[in-house]
C-alpha cells in the first residue's frame, strides 16, 4: 500500500534571494545575455524610458500606482532555431493533504513519493499496475509555501530580473491548490507577506529587495487579467465593462494588448493591493457564475526594467518579465477529450487550455509551427513561450483514490511537457 507522499525534504533554507553577487554574477556574462545588447541610448536619469516595445510609455522609480497604460504592444522576434535551442521547460509537482471531504469518505492515498524526484500513482490493487513518473521536482503536503517558492520560483525570479521573459504555470485539477500556491493568502502583514502566501506575493517582496541592493534605477509595472471563454477582463481597471482585446501590430512583429492596464509599482505593497483588488474582483464575479473559478484563467505579470551601463558606458535597459499564471481547472480538457467536437460547440473545452498544451508540446518537439494563434493565453503570452524563455508549470494534485483519474490526466500532461524535453535534438 502506498504511504502519504513524504518526501524526503532537507528544510534548509535557501539563501534569500537578492545577493549582490547575483548582479554581479550576472553583467560577468554581459555577452551571452539576452538583453544586455543595446537598446538604445537614454535621455538621463531619473526618467528610463522605455526601449523596446514591451512597454509604452516612459517610467521612473518614483512612479505611483495611478500611473497605468492601456495599451502595451510586445515584440515577438521569436525564431524557430531560437526556440529549439532555448526553449526550457521545468516541471514540478506538488500534492496537498488529503482534504475534509477525501477523509470523510475513507478515500484512500494513492500517491507516494521516493526521493525529490520521483512520483508513484497507485492505479490498481496491484503494485504492478503501479505508475512512476519523474519531475524536476515533486513536494509533498508538508512542502509549505517558503519552501515551493524558494526552490521554484526564486531562481525563476533571478532570470526575470536578469532580462528573460519566465512564465510560472499553476495546472492541475480544480481544488487540488493552483490558486492556493499561485496566491495563497494575499493579506498584508504589517507590511510583508503573509506566512501562508503564495508566489506572487513572496516574488513581489522578494524583487524589490533585490532591486534595492542592486542600486541601479529601476521600474517595475504589473498587469493583472482574467481569461474566461476566450474573452479577456482587466482585474485592475476600475470599469468592468471594458473589453481587452489583442491585436497583431501592423508591421507583425508582434501583439498589441488594448485595453489592459499596467500599473507602476513603487513597493511591493502596491503590487500586492492589485492581487488583493483583483482577486477580490473575481471572487465577486465567481459567486456570480458558478464555474468561473474553474474555467478561466489569472495572469498576473511584473515587467522589470532595469538601468544597466554597458563597459563601453553607454546606458541601455535590461527589460524582463515574469508571468504568473493560474490556470483553469485542467478537468476542462481532461474528461472532454482533446477531439471532442461537440464538447467543444457546447463549451464545455477551454480552447486556451487546451491550445497550451499543443504549444508547450510543439516547443518541447521543436515543431517548426507553434499554434500560440489558437488562443487567447497563448497569444497574450506568446512572447514568454519559446524562445530565450523559461517556463516553469507547477502541477498540483490530490493524493485520493476519488482523483485518481484526473491525477493521472495531470501527470501525463505534465510529463510530456518534461519528457519529451529530454529526447536527443534534432540537427545536432
Ligand atoms: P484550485 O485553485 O486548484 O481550485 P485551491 O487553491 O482553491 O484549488 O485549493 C483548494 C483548497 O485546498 C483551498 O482551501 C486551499 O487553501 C487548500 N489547499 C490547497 N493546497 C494546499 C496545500 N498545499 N496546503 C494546504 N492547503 C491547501
Ligand atoms: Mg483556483
Amino acid at each position: 500500500r502506498a504511504s502519504e507522499v513524504n518526501p524526503s525534504v532537507s528544510r534548509a533554507p535557501s539563501p534569500a534571494f537578492g545577493s549582490s553577487a547575483l548582479s554581479k554574477s550576472r553583467r560577468s556574462n554581459e555577452n551571452q545575455h539576452p538583453m544586455n545588447r543595446k537598446e538604445q541610448s537614454l535621455a538621463g536619469p531619473p526618467q528610463i524610458s522605455s526601449t523596446n516595445n514591451n512597454s509604452s510609455r516612459p517610467s521612473s522609480r518614483s512612479s505611483n500606482r495611478g500611473d497605468s497604460t492601456r495599451t502595451s504592444t510586445r515584440t515577438d522576434n521569436l525564431s524557430v532555431a531560437a526556440v529549439s535551442k532555448e526553449t526550457n521547460i521545468h516541471v514540478v509537482v506538488r500534492c496537498r493533504g488529503r482534504n475534509e471531504r477525501e477523509i470523510k469518505e475513507s478515500s484512500g492515498v494513492v500517491i507516494s513519493a521516493t526521493g525529490q524526484k520521483d512520483i508513484t500513482v497507485q492505479t490498481g490493487p496491484l503494485a504492478l499496475s503501479n505508475k512512476t513518473y519523474a519531475f524536476d521536482r515533486v513536494f509533498g503536503p508538508e512542502a509549505d509555501q517558503a519552501m515551493v517558492y524558494e526552490e521554484v520560483v526564486a531562481p525563476i525570479l533571478e532570470e526575470a530580473m536578469a532580462g528573460y521573459n519566465c512564465t510560472v504555470f499553476a495546472y492541475g485539477q480544480t481544488g487540488t491548490g493552483k490558486t492556493y500556491t499561485m496566491s495563497g493568502d494575499v493579506s498584508d502583514n504589517y507590511g510583508t507577506f503573509a506566512n501562508d502566501a503564495g508566489i506572487i506575493p513572496r516574488a513581489l517582496y522578494r524583487l524589490f529587495q533585490a532591486l534595492e541592493i542592486e542600486q541601479s534605477e529601476y521600474s517595475v509595472k504589473c498587469s493583472f487579467i482574467e481569461l474566461y471563454n476566450e474573452e479577456l477582463r482587466d482585474l485592475i481597471s476600475k470599469d468592468d465593462d471594458r473589453k481587452v482585446k489583442i491585436f497583431e501590430d501592423t508591421n507583425k512583429k508582434g501583439i498589441i494588448i488594448q485595453g489592459m492596464e499596467e500599473s507602476f509599482i513603487k513597493d511591493p505593497g502596491e503590487g500586492l493591493k492589485i492581487l488583493q483588488d483583483g482577486s477580490h474582483k473575481r471572487q465577486v464575479a465567481a459567486t456570480k457564475c458558478n464555474d468561473l473559478s474553474s474555467r478561466s484563467h489569472t495572469v498576473f505579470t511584473i515587467t522589470i526594467h532595469v538601468k544597466e551601463i554597458s563597459s563601453e558606458g553607454e546606458e541601455y535597459l535590461r527589460i524582463g518579465k515574469l508571468n504568473l499564471v493560474d490556470l483553469a481547472g485542467s478537468e476542462n480538457i481532461s474528461r472532454s477529450g482533446a477531439e471532442n467536437k461537440r464538447a467543444r460547440e457546447a463549451g464545455m473545452i477551454n480552447q486556451s487550455l487546451l491550445t497550451l498544451g499543443r504549444v508547450i508540446n510543439a516547443l518541447v518537439d521543436r515543431s517548426s509551427h507553434i499554434p500560440y494563434r489558437e488562443s487567447k493565453l497563448t497569444r497574450l503570452l506568446q512572447d514568454s513561450l519559446g524562445g530565450r524563455t523559461k517556463t516553469c508549470i507547477i502541477a498540483t494534485i490530490s493524493p485520493a483514490k476519488m482523483n485518481l483519474e484526473e491525477t493521472i490526466s495531470t501527470l501525463d500532461y505534465a510529463s510530456r511537457a518534461k519528457n519529451i524535453r529530454n529526447k536527443p535534438q534534432l540537427n545536432q
